[in-house]
């Protein structure tokens, strides 16, 4: 499939709703051939994003560009249909009193294009979601994943230049998602699609997705590879998203170069600064669970507990401990630990991630509590 373009530019795009940035400066560069997965919490600005690439919320502010072989185009400007994109929401939109077959061939036949024509890529696009044994069923007729295929196949018979996913799999059960989530991977790589995808699933961002941009509150808090966002994320509110479900607020007790003591909470540790920590700073302590291991011995970066409530999950338990101040950690083990039982956890300094904390910001704790 042809792109359309080799770039798709978003420059400062922003929109506001009764005075309030729902978006705010959005720069991006959409490779053509790429997988990007929008991520973020609820009301973070997502959607708006991506019904600003659609056409069907225009900006407050900035432009968006297409650059093609013969140069750029402003594209903002153009209503949706114009822009030449497929679109794929949760709620499918399918014509629930037309066959699969005439659901996926509608957009082509709108386009005049010839009877043949319409059958060949009807055809096409329905074998590719692999529904050839359902083309004559109505959409009620089908399971939710079945339909999410249809609303699929009919926005990639199109052609588009880009497709746009709104929560696709958010109506589908667990073991669908996993399905479907490798469906929609394929068939970005087998058809060349460049996608722009939405989701607050970060682990389904993660395993689809070229790029990630995460979002937060209308701002872009981080724009990288999976593998950026997963090691290094740029502040403690990425480093929460990316699954550090241990955020410790400390203060900064020395710091040399990334190297940081951090006391507080009766700790003492090691940890790495990922932006400039001067001593004395009040900082928040991340670490995933699965890099506070259990230990025999004594050494650095050691923290007495006792474990509280102990979750079956299959080779692993997933624990909850509480240190001598009372403060809950989660950790991951295959020790087979009880509720009670006293246990030395180790944390690596390089797995022990330490952000600066903006005097304005609430702490994470603050945070926890108004979500709890
Ligand atoms: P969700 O995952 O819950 O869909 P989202 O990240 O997609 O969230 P948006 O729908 O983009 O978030 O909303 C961003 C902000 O803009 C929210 O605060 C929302 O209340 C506001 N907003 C969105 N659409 C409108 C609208 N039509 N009128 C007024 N405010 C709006």
């Amino acid at each position: 499939m042809t792109p359309g373009f080799q770039e798709l530019r978003l420059d400062g795009v922003g929109r506001r709703f009764s005075g309030k940035d729902a978006l705010a400066d959005l720069d991006l560069t959409i490779r053509a051939g790429e997988f990007i997965a929008l991520l973020g919490p609820s009301g973070c600005g997502k959607s708006t994003a991506l019904n600003c690439l659609a056409g069907l919320l225009p900006l407050t502010s900035g432009s968006i560009w297409q650059r093609r072989s013969d140069g750029e185009k402003r594209i903002d400007v153009l209503p949706p249909e114009k822009r030449g994109f497929g679109m794929v929401f949760q709620n499918y939109a399918l014509f629930p009193h037309m066959s699969v077959r005439r659901n996926v061939a509608f957009g082509l036949q709108m386009r005049r294009l010839s009877k043949a024509e319409v059958a060949r890529r009807t055809a096409e696009a329905i074998r590719l979601v692999q529904l050839e044994e359902h083309v004559d069923k109505l959409p009620g007729q089908l399971s939710g994943g079945q339909q999410q295929r249809v609303a699929i196949a009919r926005a990639v018979v199109l052609e588009p230049s880009l497709v746009l996913m709104d929560e696709p799999l958010s109506n589908l059960d667990a073991k669908l998602r996993l399905e479907m989530r490798t469906e929609i991977r394929r068939l970005h790589q087998s058809l060349g699609l460049t996608t722009v995808y939405v989701t607050h699933d970060q682990e389904e961002a993660l395993s689809l997705a070229d790029r990630l941009v995460v979002l937060r509150a209308g701002r872009v808090q981080q724009i990288g590879t999976p593998e950026d966002l997963h090691a290094r994320p740029a502040n403690w509110h990425v480093a929460d998203f990316m699954g550090f479900r241990n955020m410790v607020e400390m203060t900064a007790a020395q710091a040399s170069g990334d190297e940081v003591v951090l006391e507080g909470e009766g700790l003492r540790l090691v940890g790495t600064a990922m932006s400039p920590v001067e001593a004395g700073a009040s900082v928040v302590a991340a670490v995933r669970p699965e890099d506070v291991l259990v230990v025999e011995a004594d050494g650095q970066n050691r923290i007495t507990a006792t474990v509280d409530v102990v979750e079956y999950q299959g080779r692993e338990l997933a624990v909850e401990a509480r240190t001598g101040t009372g403060r809950a950690l989660h950790l991951r083990t295959d020790q087979r630990l009880a509720p009670g039982d006293a246990v030395t956890l180790a944390v690596a300094p390089e797995r022990l991630l330490v952000y600066p904390r903006e005097a304005a910001e609430p702490a994470p704790s603050e945070l926890a509590e108004v979500a709890g």
